[in-house]
Parts: C-alpha cells; structure tokens; sequence
C-alpha cells in the first residue's frame, strides 16, 4: 500500500530502495539551508540545459520516493518543478501559475523532502487550475484535485521561498522544530 504524505511517500522500501533514498535525498536541500527561503526566477531559456535539469529532478524525485520536487530543493532558482500529475504520470512545468481556486479548502498532513520526518497538518484550496510550460517550452494546463492539487501547491510554495513550516500552525510548527533541533545539532 501507499500512503501518500504530502510530497513524500509512504511506503516500505527494500533495502536497494532504501540506499538508493539517501542518495537522492543527500542531493537535496535541507532545512535550514538558505537556498529553500529564497524565491526562484522566471524560465527564460527552454534549452537543452533545462531538460537536463527536469530529468534530473525527475529521477530524483522518483529515488527519494517522493511525489513533487522544486529547482529551488536542488539550488536552482528557476521557476521548476515535476511532480506526480497522475498515478503513472510525472510532468514538468516552469513557470506555473494558478489561474483557479475552490474557495473549499482540505486541511491534510504534508511532509517534504527538505524537512525530513515532519508531518504537519497544511490547509489548502481542494482543487485549482494550474497553467505553465513544459520543459520543452509547450503551454500546458491541468485541473488538478485531491492529492495532486496539493503537491502542485506545495511545489509553487517552494519557488516563493515558503515551506510548510510557514503554512502550518503555530502549534505544530512549535513541535516540528522542537523534532528537528536535535538533527541539526547532532548532524
Ligand atoms: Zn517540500
């Protein structure tokens, strides 16, 4: 079964797996590192060195067991993300933005993959349209719900500089750091 937490899966990985997890997650930005609150720029140039780097993210992605990843979680400040658009779908998208939002909003837990072993309850609109270009530079446009909708939120957060940290409650941001200090401290 998968448990899908927020941009980070849930799931029993094999030993392989395991190893192959921390590699991607070794090459991934993590909190506090300052590069997570900086805001990315807009894509200009849809070349070959952008389709590298969404490739890259892909595979990333996919070794870190995760659903979403943002340039700005491997240092680059360009407005990109990938993530999991469907069940057997993974697409890029540069410069996204939201042209639709339900006033519903659904308030679940999130992980991500900056912020290791923090779960935190994220309130967010239930669906949204979402329009951007792929990284061959085509316009593209998804309606997105549920679980999808989230993760595309949670990506547009990072190229902004936000993390769930910023969108989550004062009380559970008080406990997730307090979970997190001690990582830091040790290394
Ligand atoms: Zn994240």
């Amino acid at each position: 079964m998968t448990e899908i937490e927020g941009q980070v899966k849930g799931e029993q990985l094999d030993p392989e797996q395991q190893a192959r997890r921390r590699l991607a997650l070794a090459q991934i930005r993590q909190y506090p590192d300052t590069a997570l609150k900086l805001a990315a720029r807009p894509v200009e140039e849809f070349d070959d060195d952008l389709r590298r780097l969404a490739e890259r993210m892909k595979q990333l992605m996919v070794d870190a067991n995760g659903i979403g990843l943002a340039a700005t979680q491997v240092g680059v400040l360009q407005r990109l993300f990938v993530f999991q658009v469907a069940d057997d779908e993974i697409a890029a998208l540069a410069n996204p933005e939201i042209v639709e939002l339900s006033e519903v909003t659904t308030v679940d837990d999130e992980g991500c993959l900056s912020i290791q072993g923090v779960l935190v309850p994220v309130e967010r609109p239930t669906t949204i349209v979402i329009v951007g270009r792929d990284e061959h530079g085509a316009e593209v446009r998804y309606e997105l719900d549920e679980q999808h909708s989230r993760v595309a939120q949670h990506e547009i957060d990072h190229l902004d500089g936000v993390l769930i940290l910023d969108r989550t409650t004062p009380e559970a941001r008080r406990e997730a750091l307090g979970n997190l200090r001690p990582r830091i401290v040790i290394g």
